[in-house]
Order: structure tokens, then C-alpha cells, then sequence
């Protein structure tokens, strides 16, 4: 872009007050905190549906500790947030990934895979772990079922009802989804490489209690040797342990947990200051070093801070006072109770 074009607003993008960068619970939440003080929001995300790690990692998980919910299952913490930001008609930008911010005529145009430009005043980056996405097993020829058998995602556990899966893994993800299948699958076997498991103490209990009712087969230590199948199906998953003793495990899905790569993908491109992955911000208002650009939720990072969904909302209040004058320059901002206003057009 040359110096005058980005001296000239783009008359190509929509224009609206503050783009969210990640449709996690921390995004949804912003919109909500930029709504009650009278600044609309575009919300984008990689993923097809919002909720970010809520939906696409443990949906049907229940979350303690957000105040005031003694318990709620992550997708219906997700449907509240979204609910709770409906009455700022946010408009969602699924499916496509933001690839460029650039300053424009004082304000940040924003470019997605999918072309959408929107022209906003600033940015919030609440984009989690980044785009992310699986480890995946080394096996040979595996991404021919990816989709067909292999899932390193799940939405609900009864996809797999009636289905003989192999998890494999030996943290929480590999753990949860083993325990929540245990009664809707046909057969579950949990294969890691150790027989000590490194998830949460009350739910490997669960696990080996499962095991020992026949529940469940614990195959350890064992990892994977390949998958075999038609091409279009998987039959089986082969295993071996570390002196290539090999047993097969008839299998309509393969479920490898490995974690979740974390890479910041084009996020590491925009001039942030960063820290292990994660972006610098002063916790007061969750400004970055860069004029304009916010960050918040599990990507913001500053001393003490705790990865929790409550944290991700505090800083959403934090980062939307802090945009107010950038939107509404000159205008005061008279800090008020949502007791007091109300939601402004619910
Ligand atoms: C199994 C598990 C259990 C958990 N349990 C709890 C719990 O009990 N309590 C708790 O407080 N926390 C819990 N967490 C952590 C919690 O889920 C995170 O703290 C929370 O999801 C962070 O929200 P976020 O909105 O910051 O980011 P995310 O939820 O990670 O959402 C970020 C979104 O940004 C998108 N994105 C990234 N880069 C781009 C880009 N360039 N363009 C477009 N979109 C992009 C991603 O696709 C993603 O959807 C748990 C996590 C896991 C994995």
C-alpha cells in the first residue's frame, strides 16, 4: 500500500467501530462489554462456529468456576455469551481467518482469507492460542481419514454412539472424552504410551475405575504403529509397544488428543511485542504496543496473569473503556452500573 493510499480511507471495506479478532468466550464477551458503551463490533473467526475452544475442544464439558453458574456445560456458556451480545447485532465473520491488519487513514483496514475488509477505529485480538490446530500422529497415510474415522475434534459425544473408537493420548482431552464416551460408544479403548495418565487426578480415578469394570480397555504402553482401512473407511488401528510388539484394534474411529499446535499463524506478523506466543499488554486497559490494537483473553499476557475465562472477561470491560475515546473522541465517558442503563436496545 503506498503512503497516500493509506492516508485515504478504503471505500471497499465495511466500516464499523472495533473488529474482534477470535469468537472465543473472551470475543463474544467483548462485543457485549463494547456494546453497553455504544461501540459496534465485527466479529472474525477460523473456525465455522463461534465459542473458540468452548465448542471446539469440550462442549459438552462442565466449567466450574464462571461466577455465578455453580456449573454450565461449555456450549451453553457459549449460547449465553452470544445471547448475551445479540442485543449489539454484532456481525459474525465465521470460517475465514484474519491474515492483515494495515493502519489506514488513522483507523486498521482488516483483510481475511475469505477477502472480507472491514475499516475499524481498533482492534481487538482475543484469538486464544492463536490459529490452531492438532497435533497429528505421524502415521502414514492418515490424513485420508481425517473426517472419515479420524477426529481430532469432537462436537458431541454421541457421534460416536454405537462405534468402536480408539483414543489415543494421556492427558485431560484423551481422559474427558474417554470417560464421556465410555457409555454412548460401543467399545473405547484409551492407548498412551505410559501407563501413568497426566490429566486431572479425580478423572484418571474415574478412568481406571471404568477399566476395571470392563468399561473401557486401558491398552498401555502402547502408541500408534498406523491406521488401516479401505481408503474411504477405517477397519483398524494398529499398536505397538516400544519394542514393536504390534496388536491390532478393530476401530470405526480413531480419536488422537496430542494437544493443540499453538501457532500464532499471521498474528506474529503484525508488530505485536510478544512473549512466548502470547501478546504484551498493559492490564489496565489491554493496549498492546502497537496504537489502536487490544489484547485479551488467553493471548494477553502481563505478570499474574491467570488463563481462566472470568480473567478473559475482565479484560474485555478493561480493553472497551480503553477504546471508548478512539471511537467517540472528545466524548466523556461517565462509567455507569449496567444496574443503572440497562442493555441499550435489548
Ligand atoms: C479441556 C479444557 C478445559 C477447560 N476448562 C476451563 C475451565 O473450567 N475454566 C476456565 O476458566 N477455563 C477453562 N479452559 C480454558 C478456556 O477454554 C480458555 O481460557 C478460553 O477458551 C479462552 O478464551 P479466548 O476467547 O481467549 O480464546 P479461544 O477460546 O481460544 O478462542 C480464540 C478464537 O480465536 C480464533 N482465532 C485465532 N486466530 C485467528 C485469526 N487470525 N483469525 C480469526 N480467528 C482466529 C480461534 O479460531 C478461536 O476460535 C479450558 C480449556 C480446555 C482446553
Amino acid at each position: 500500500m503506498s503512503a497516500a493510499d493509506a492516508a485515504r480511507p478504503d471505500p471497499t471495506a465495511q466500516r464499523t467501530d472495533v473488529v474482534i479478532v477470535g469468537a472465543g468466550p473472551v470475543g463474544l464477551f467483548a462485543v457485549f462489554e463494547c456494546g453497553m458503551l455504544g461501540i459496534k463490533c465485527h466479529v472474525v473467526d477460523a473456525l465455522e462456529a463461534i465459542g473458540g475452544q468452548c465448542s471446539a475442544l469440550y462442549p459438552e464439558k462442565p466449567i466450574y468456576d464462571i461466577p455465578g453458574y455453580p456449573r454450565i456445560d461449555a456450549a451453553a456458556l457459549v449460547e449465553r455469551l452470544a445471547a448475551q451480545a445479540a442485543p449489539f447485532h454484532p456481525a459474525y465473520h465465521l470460517n475465514q481467518r484474519v491474515e492483515r491488519l494495515a493502519p489506514r487513514d488513522g483507523r486498521w483496514l482488516v483483510e481475511t482469507s475469505a477477502g472480507t475488509r472491514l475499516d475499524a477505529a481498533a482492534v481487538i485480538v482475543a484469538a486464544g492460542a492463536g490459529a490452531f490446530g492438532p497435533n497429528r500422529p505421524p502415521l502414514a497415510g492418515i490424513e485420508q481419514y481425517e473426517g472419515r474415522g479420524v477426529h481430532y475434534l469432537i462436537k458431541r459425544a454421541d457421534e460416536f454412539r454405537g462405534r468402536r473408537v480408539v483414543i489415543a493420548g494421556g492427558g485431560d482431552s484423551a481422559v474427558d472424552w474417554a470417560l464421556a464416551l465410555a457409555d454412548v460408544a460401543l467399545r473405547v479403548s484409551v492407548v498412551h504410551r505410559r501407563p501413568k495418565f497426566r490429566a486431572a487426578p479425580e478423572s484418571v480415578r474415574k478412568l481406571e475405575a471404568l477399566a476395571a469394570s470392563g468399561k473401557l480397555d486401558l491398552v498401555v504402553p502402547y502408541q500408534l504403529a498406523r491406521v488401516e482401512g479401505d481408503g474411504a473407511r477405517l477397519a483398524a488401528v494398529v499398536i505397538a509397544t516400544l519394542d514393536g510388539a504390534e496388536r491390532r484394534l478393530p476401530a470405526d474411529a480413531l480419536l488422537p488428543f496430542f494437544g493443540l499446535a499453538a501457532d500464532l499463524g499471521p498474528i506474529a506478523a503484525w508488530g505485536l511485542n510478544l512473549a512466548h506466543n502470547r501478546i504484551v499488554v498493559d492490564p489496565a486497559s489491554c493496549a498492546t504496543n502497537v496504537a489502536g490494537l487490544f489484547a485479551i483473553g488467553d493471548i494477553a499476557v502481563y505478570p499474574g496473569k491467570l488463563k481462566l475465562i472470568l480473567t478473559g472477561f475482565a479484560e474485555a470491560a478493561q480493553a472497551a473503556h480503553a477504546i471508548h475515546p478512539l471511537v467517540f473522541p472528545g466524548e466523556a465517558l461517565h462509567f455507569e452500573y449496567s444496574t443503572m442503563k440497562g442493555v441499550p436496545g435489548a
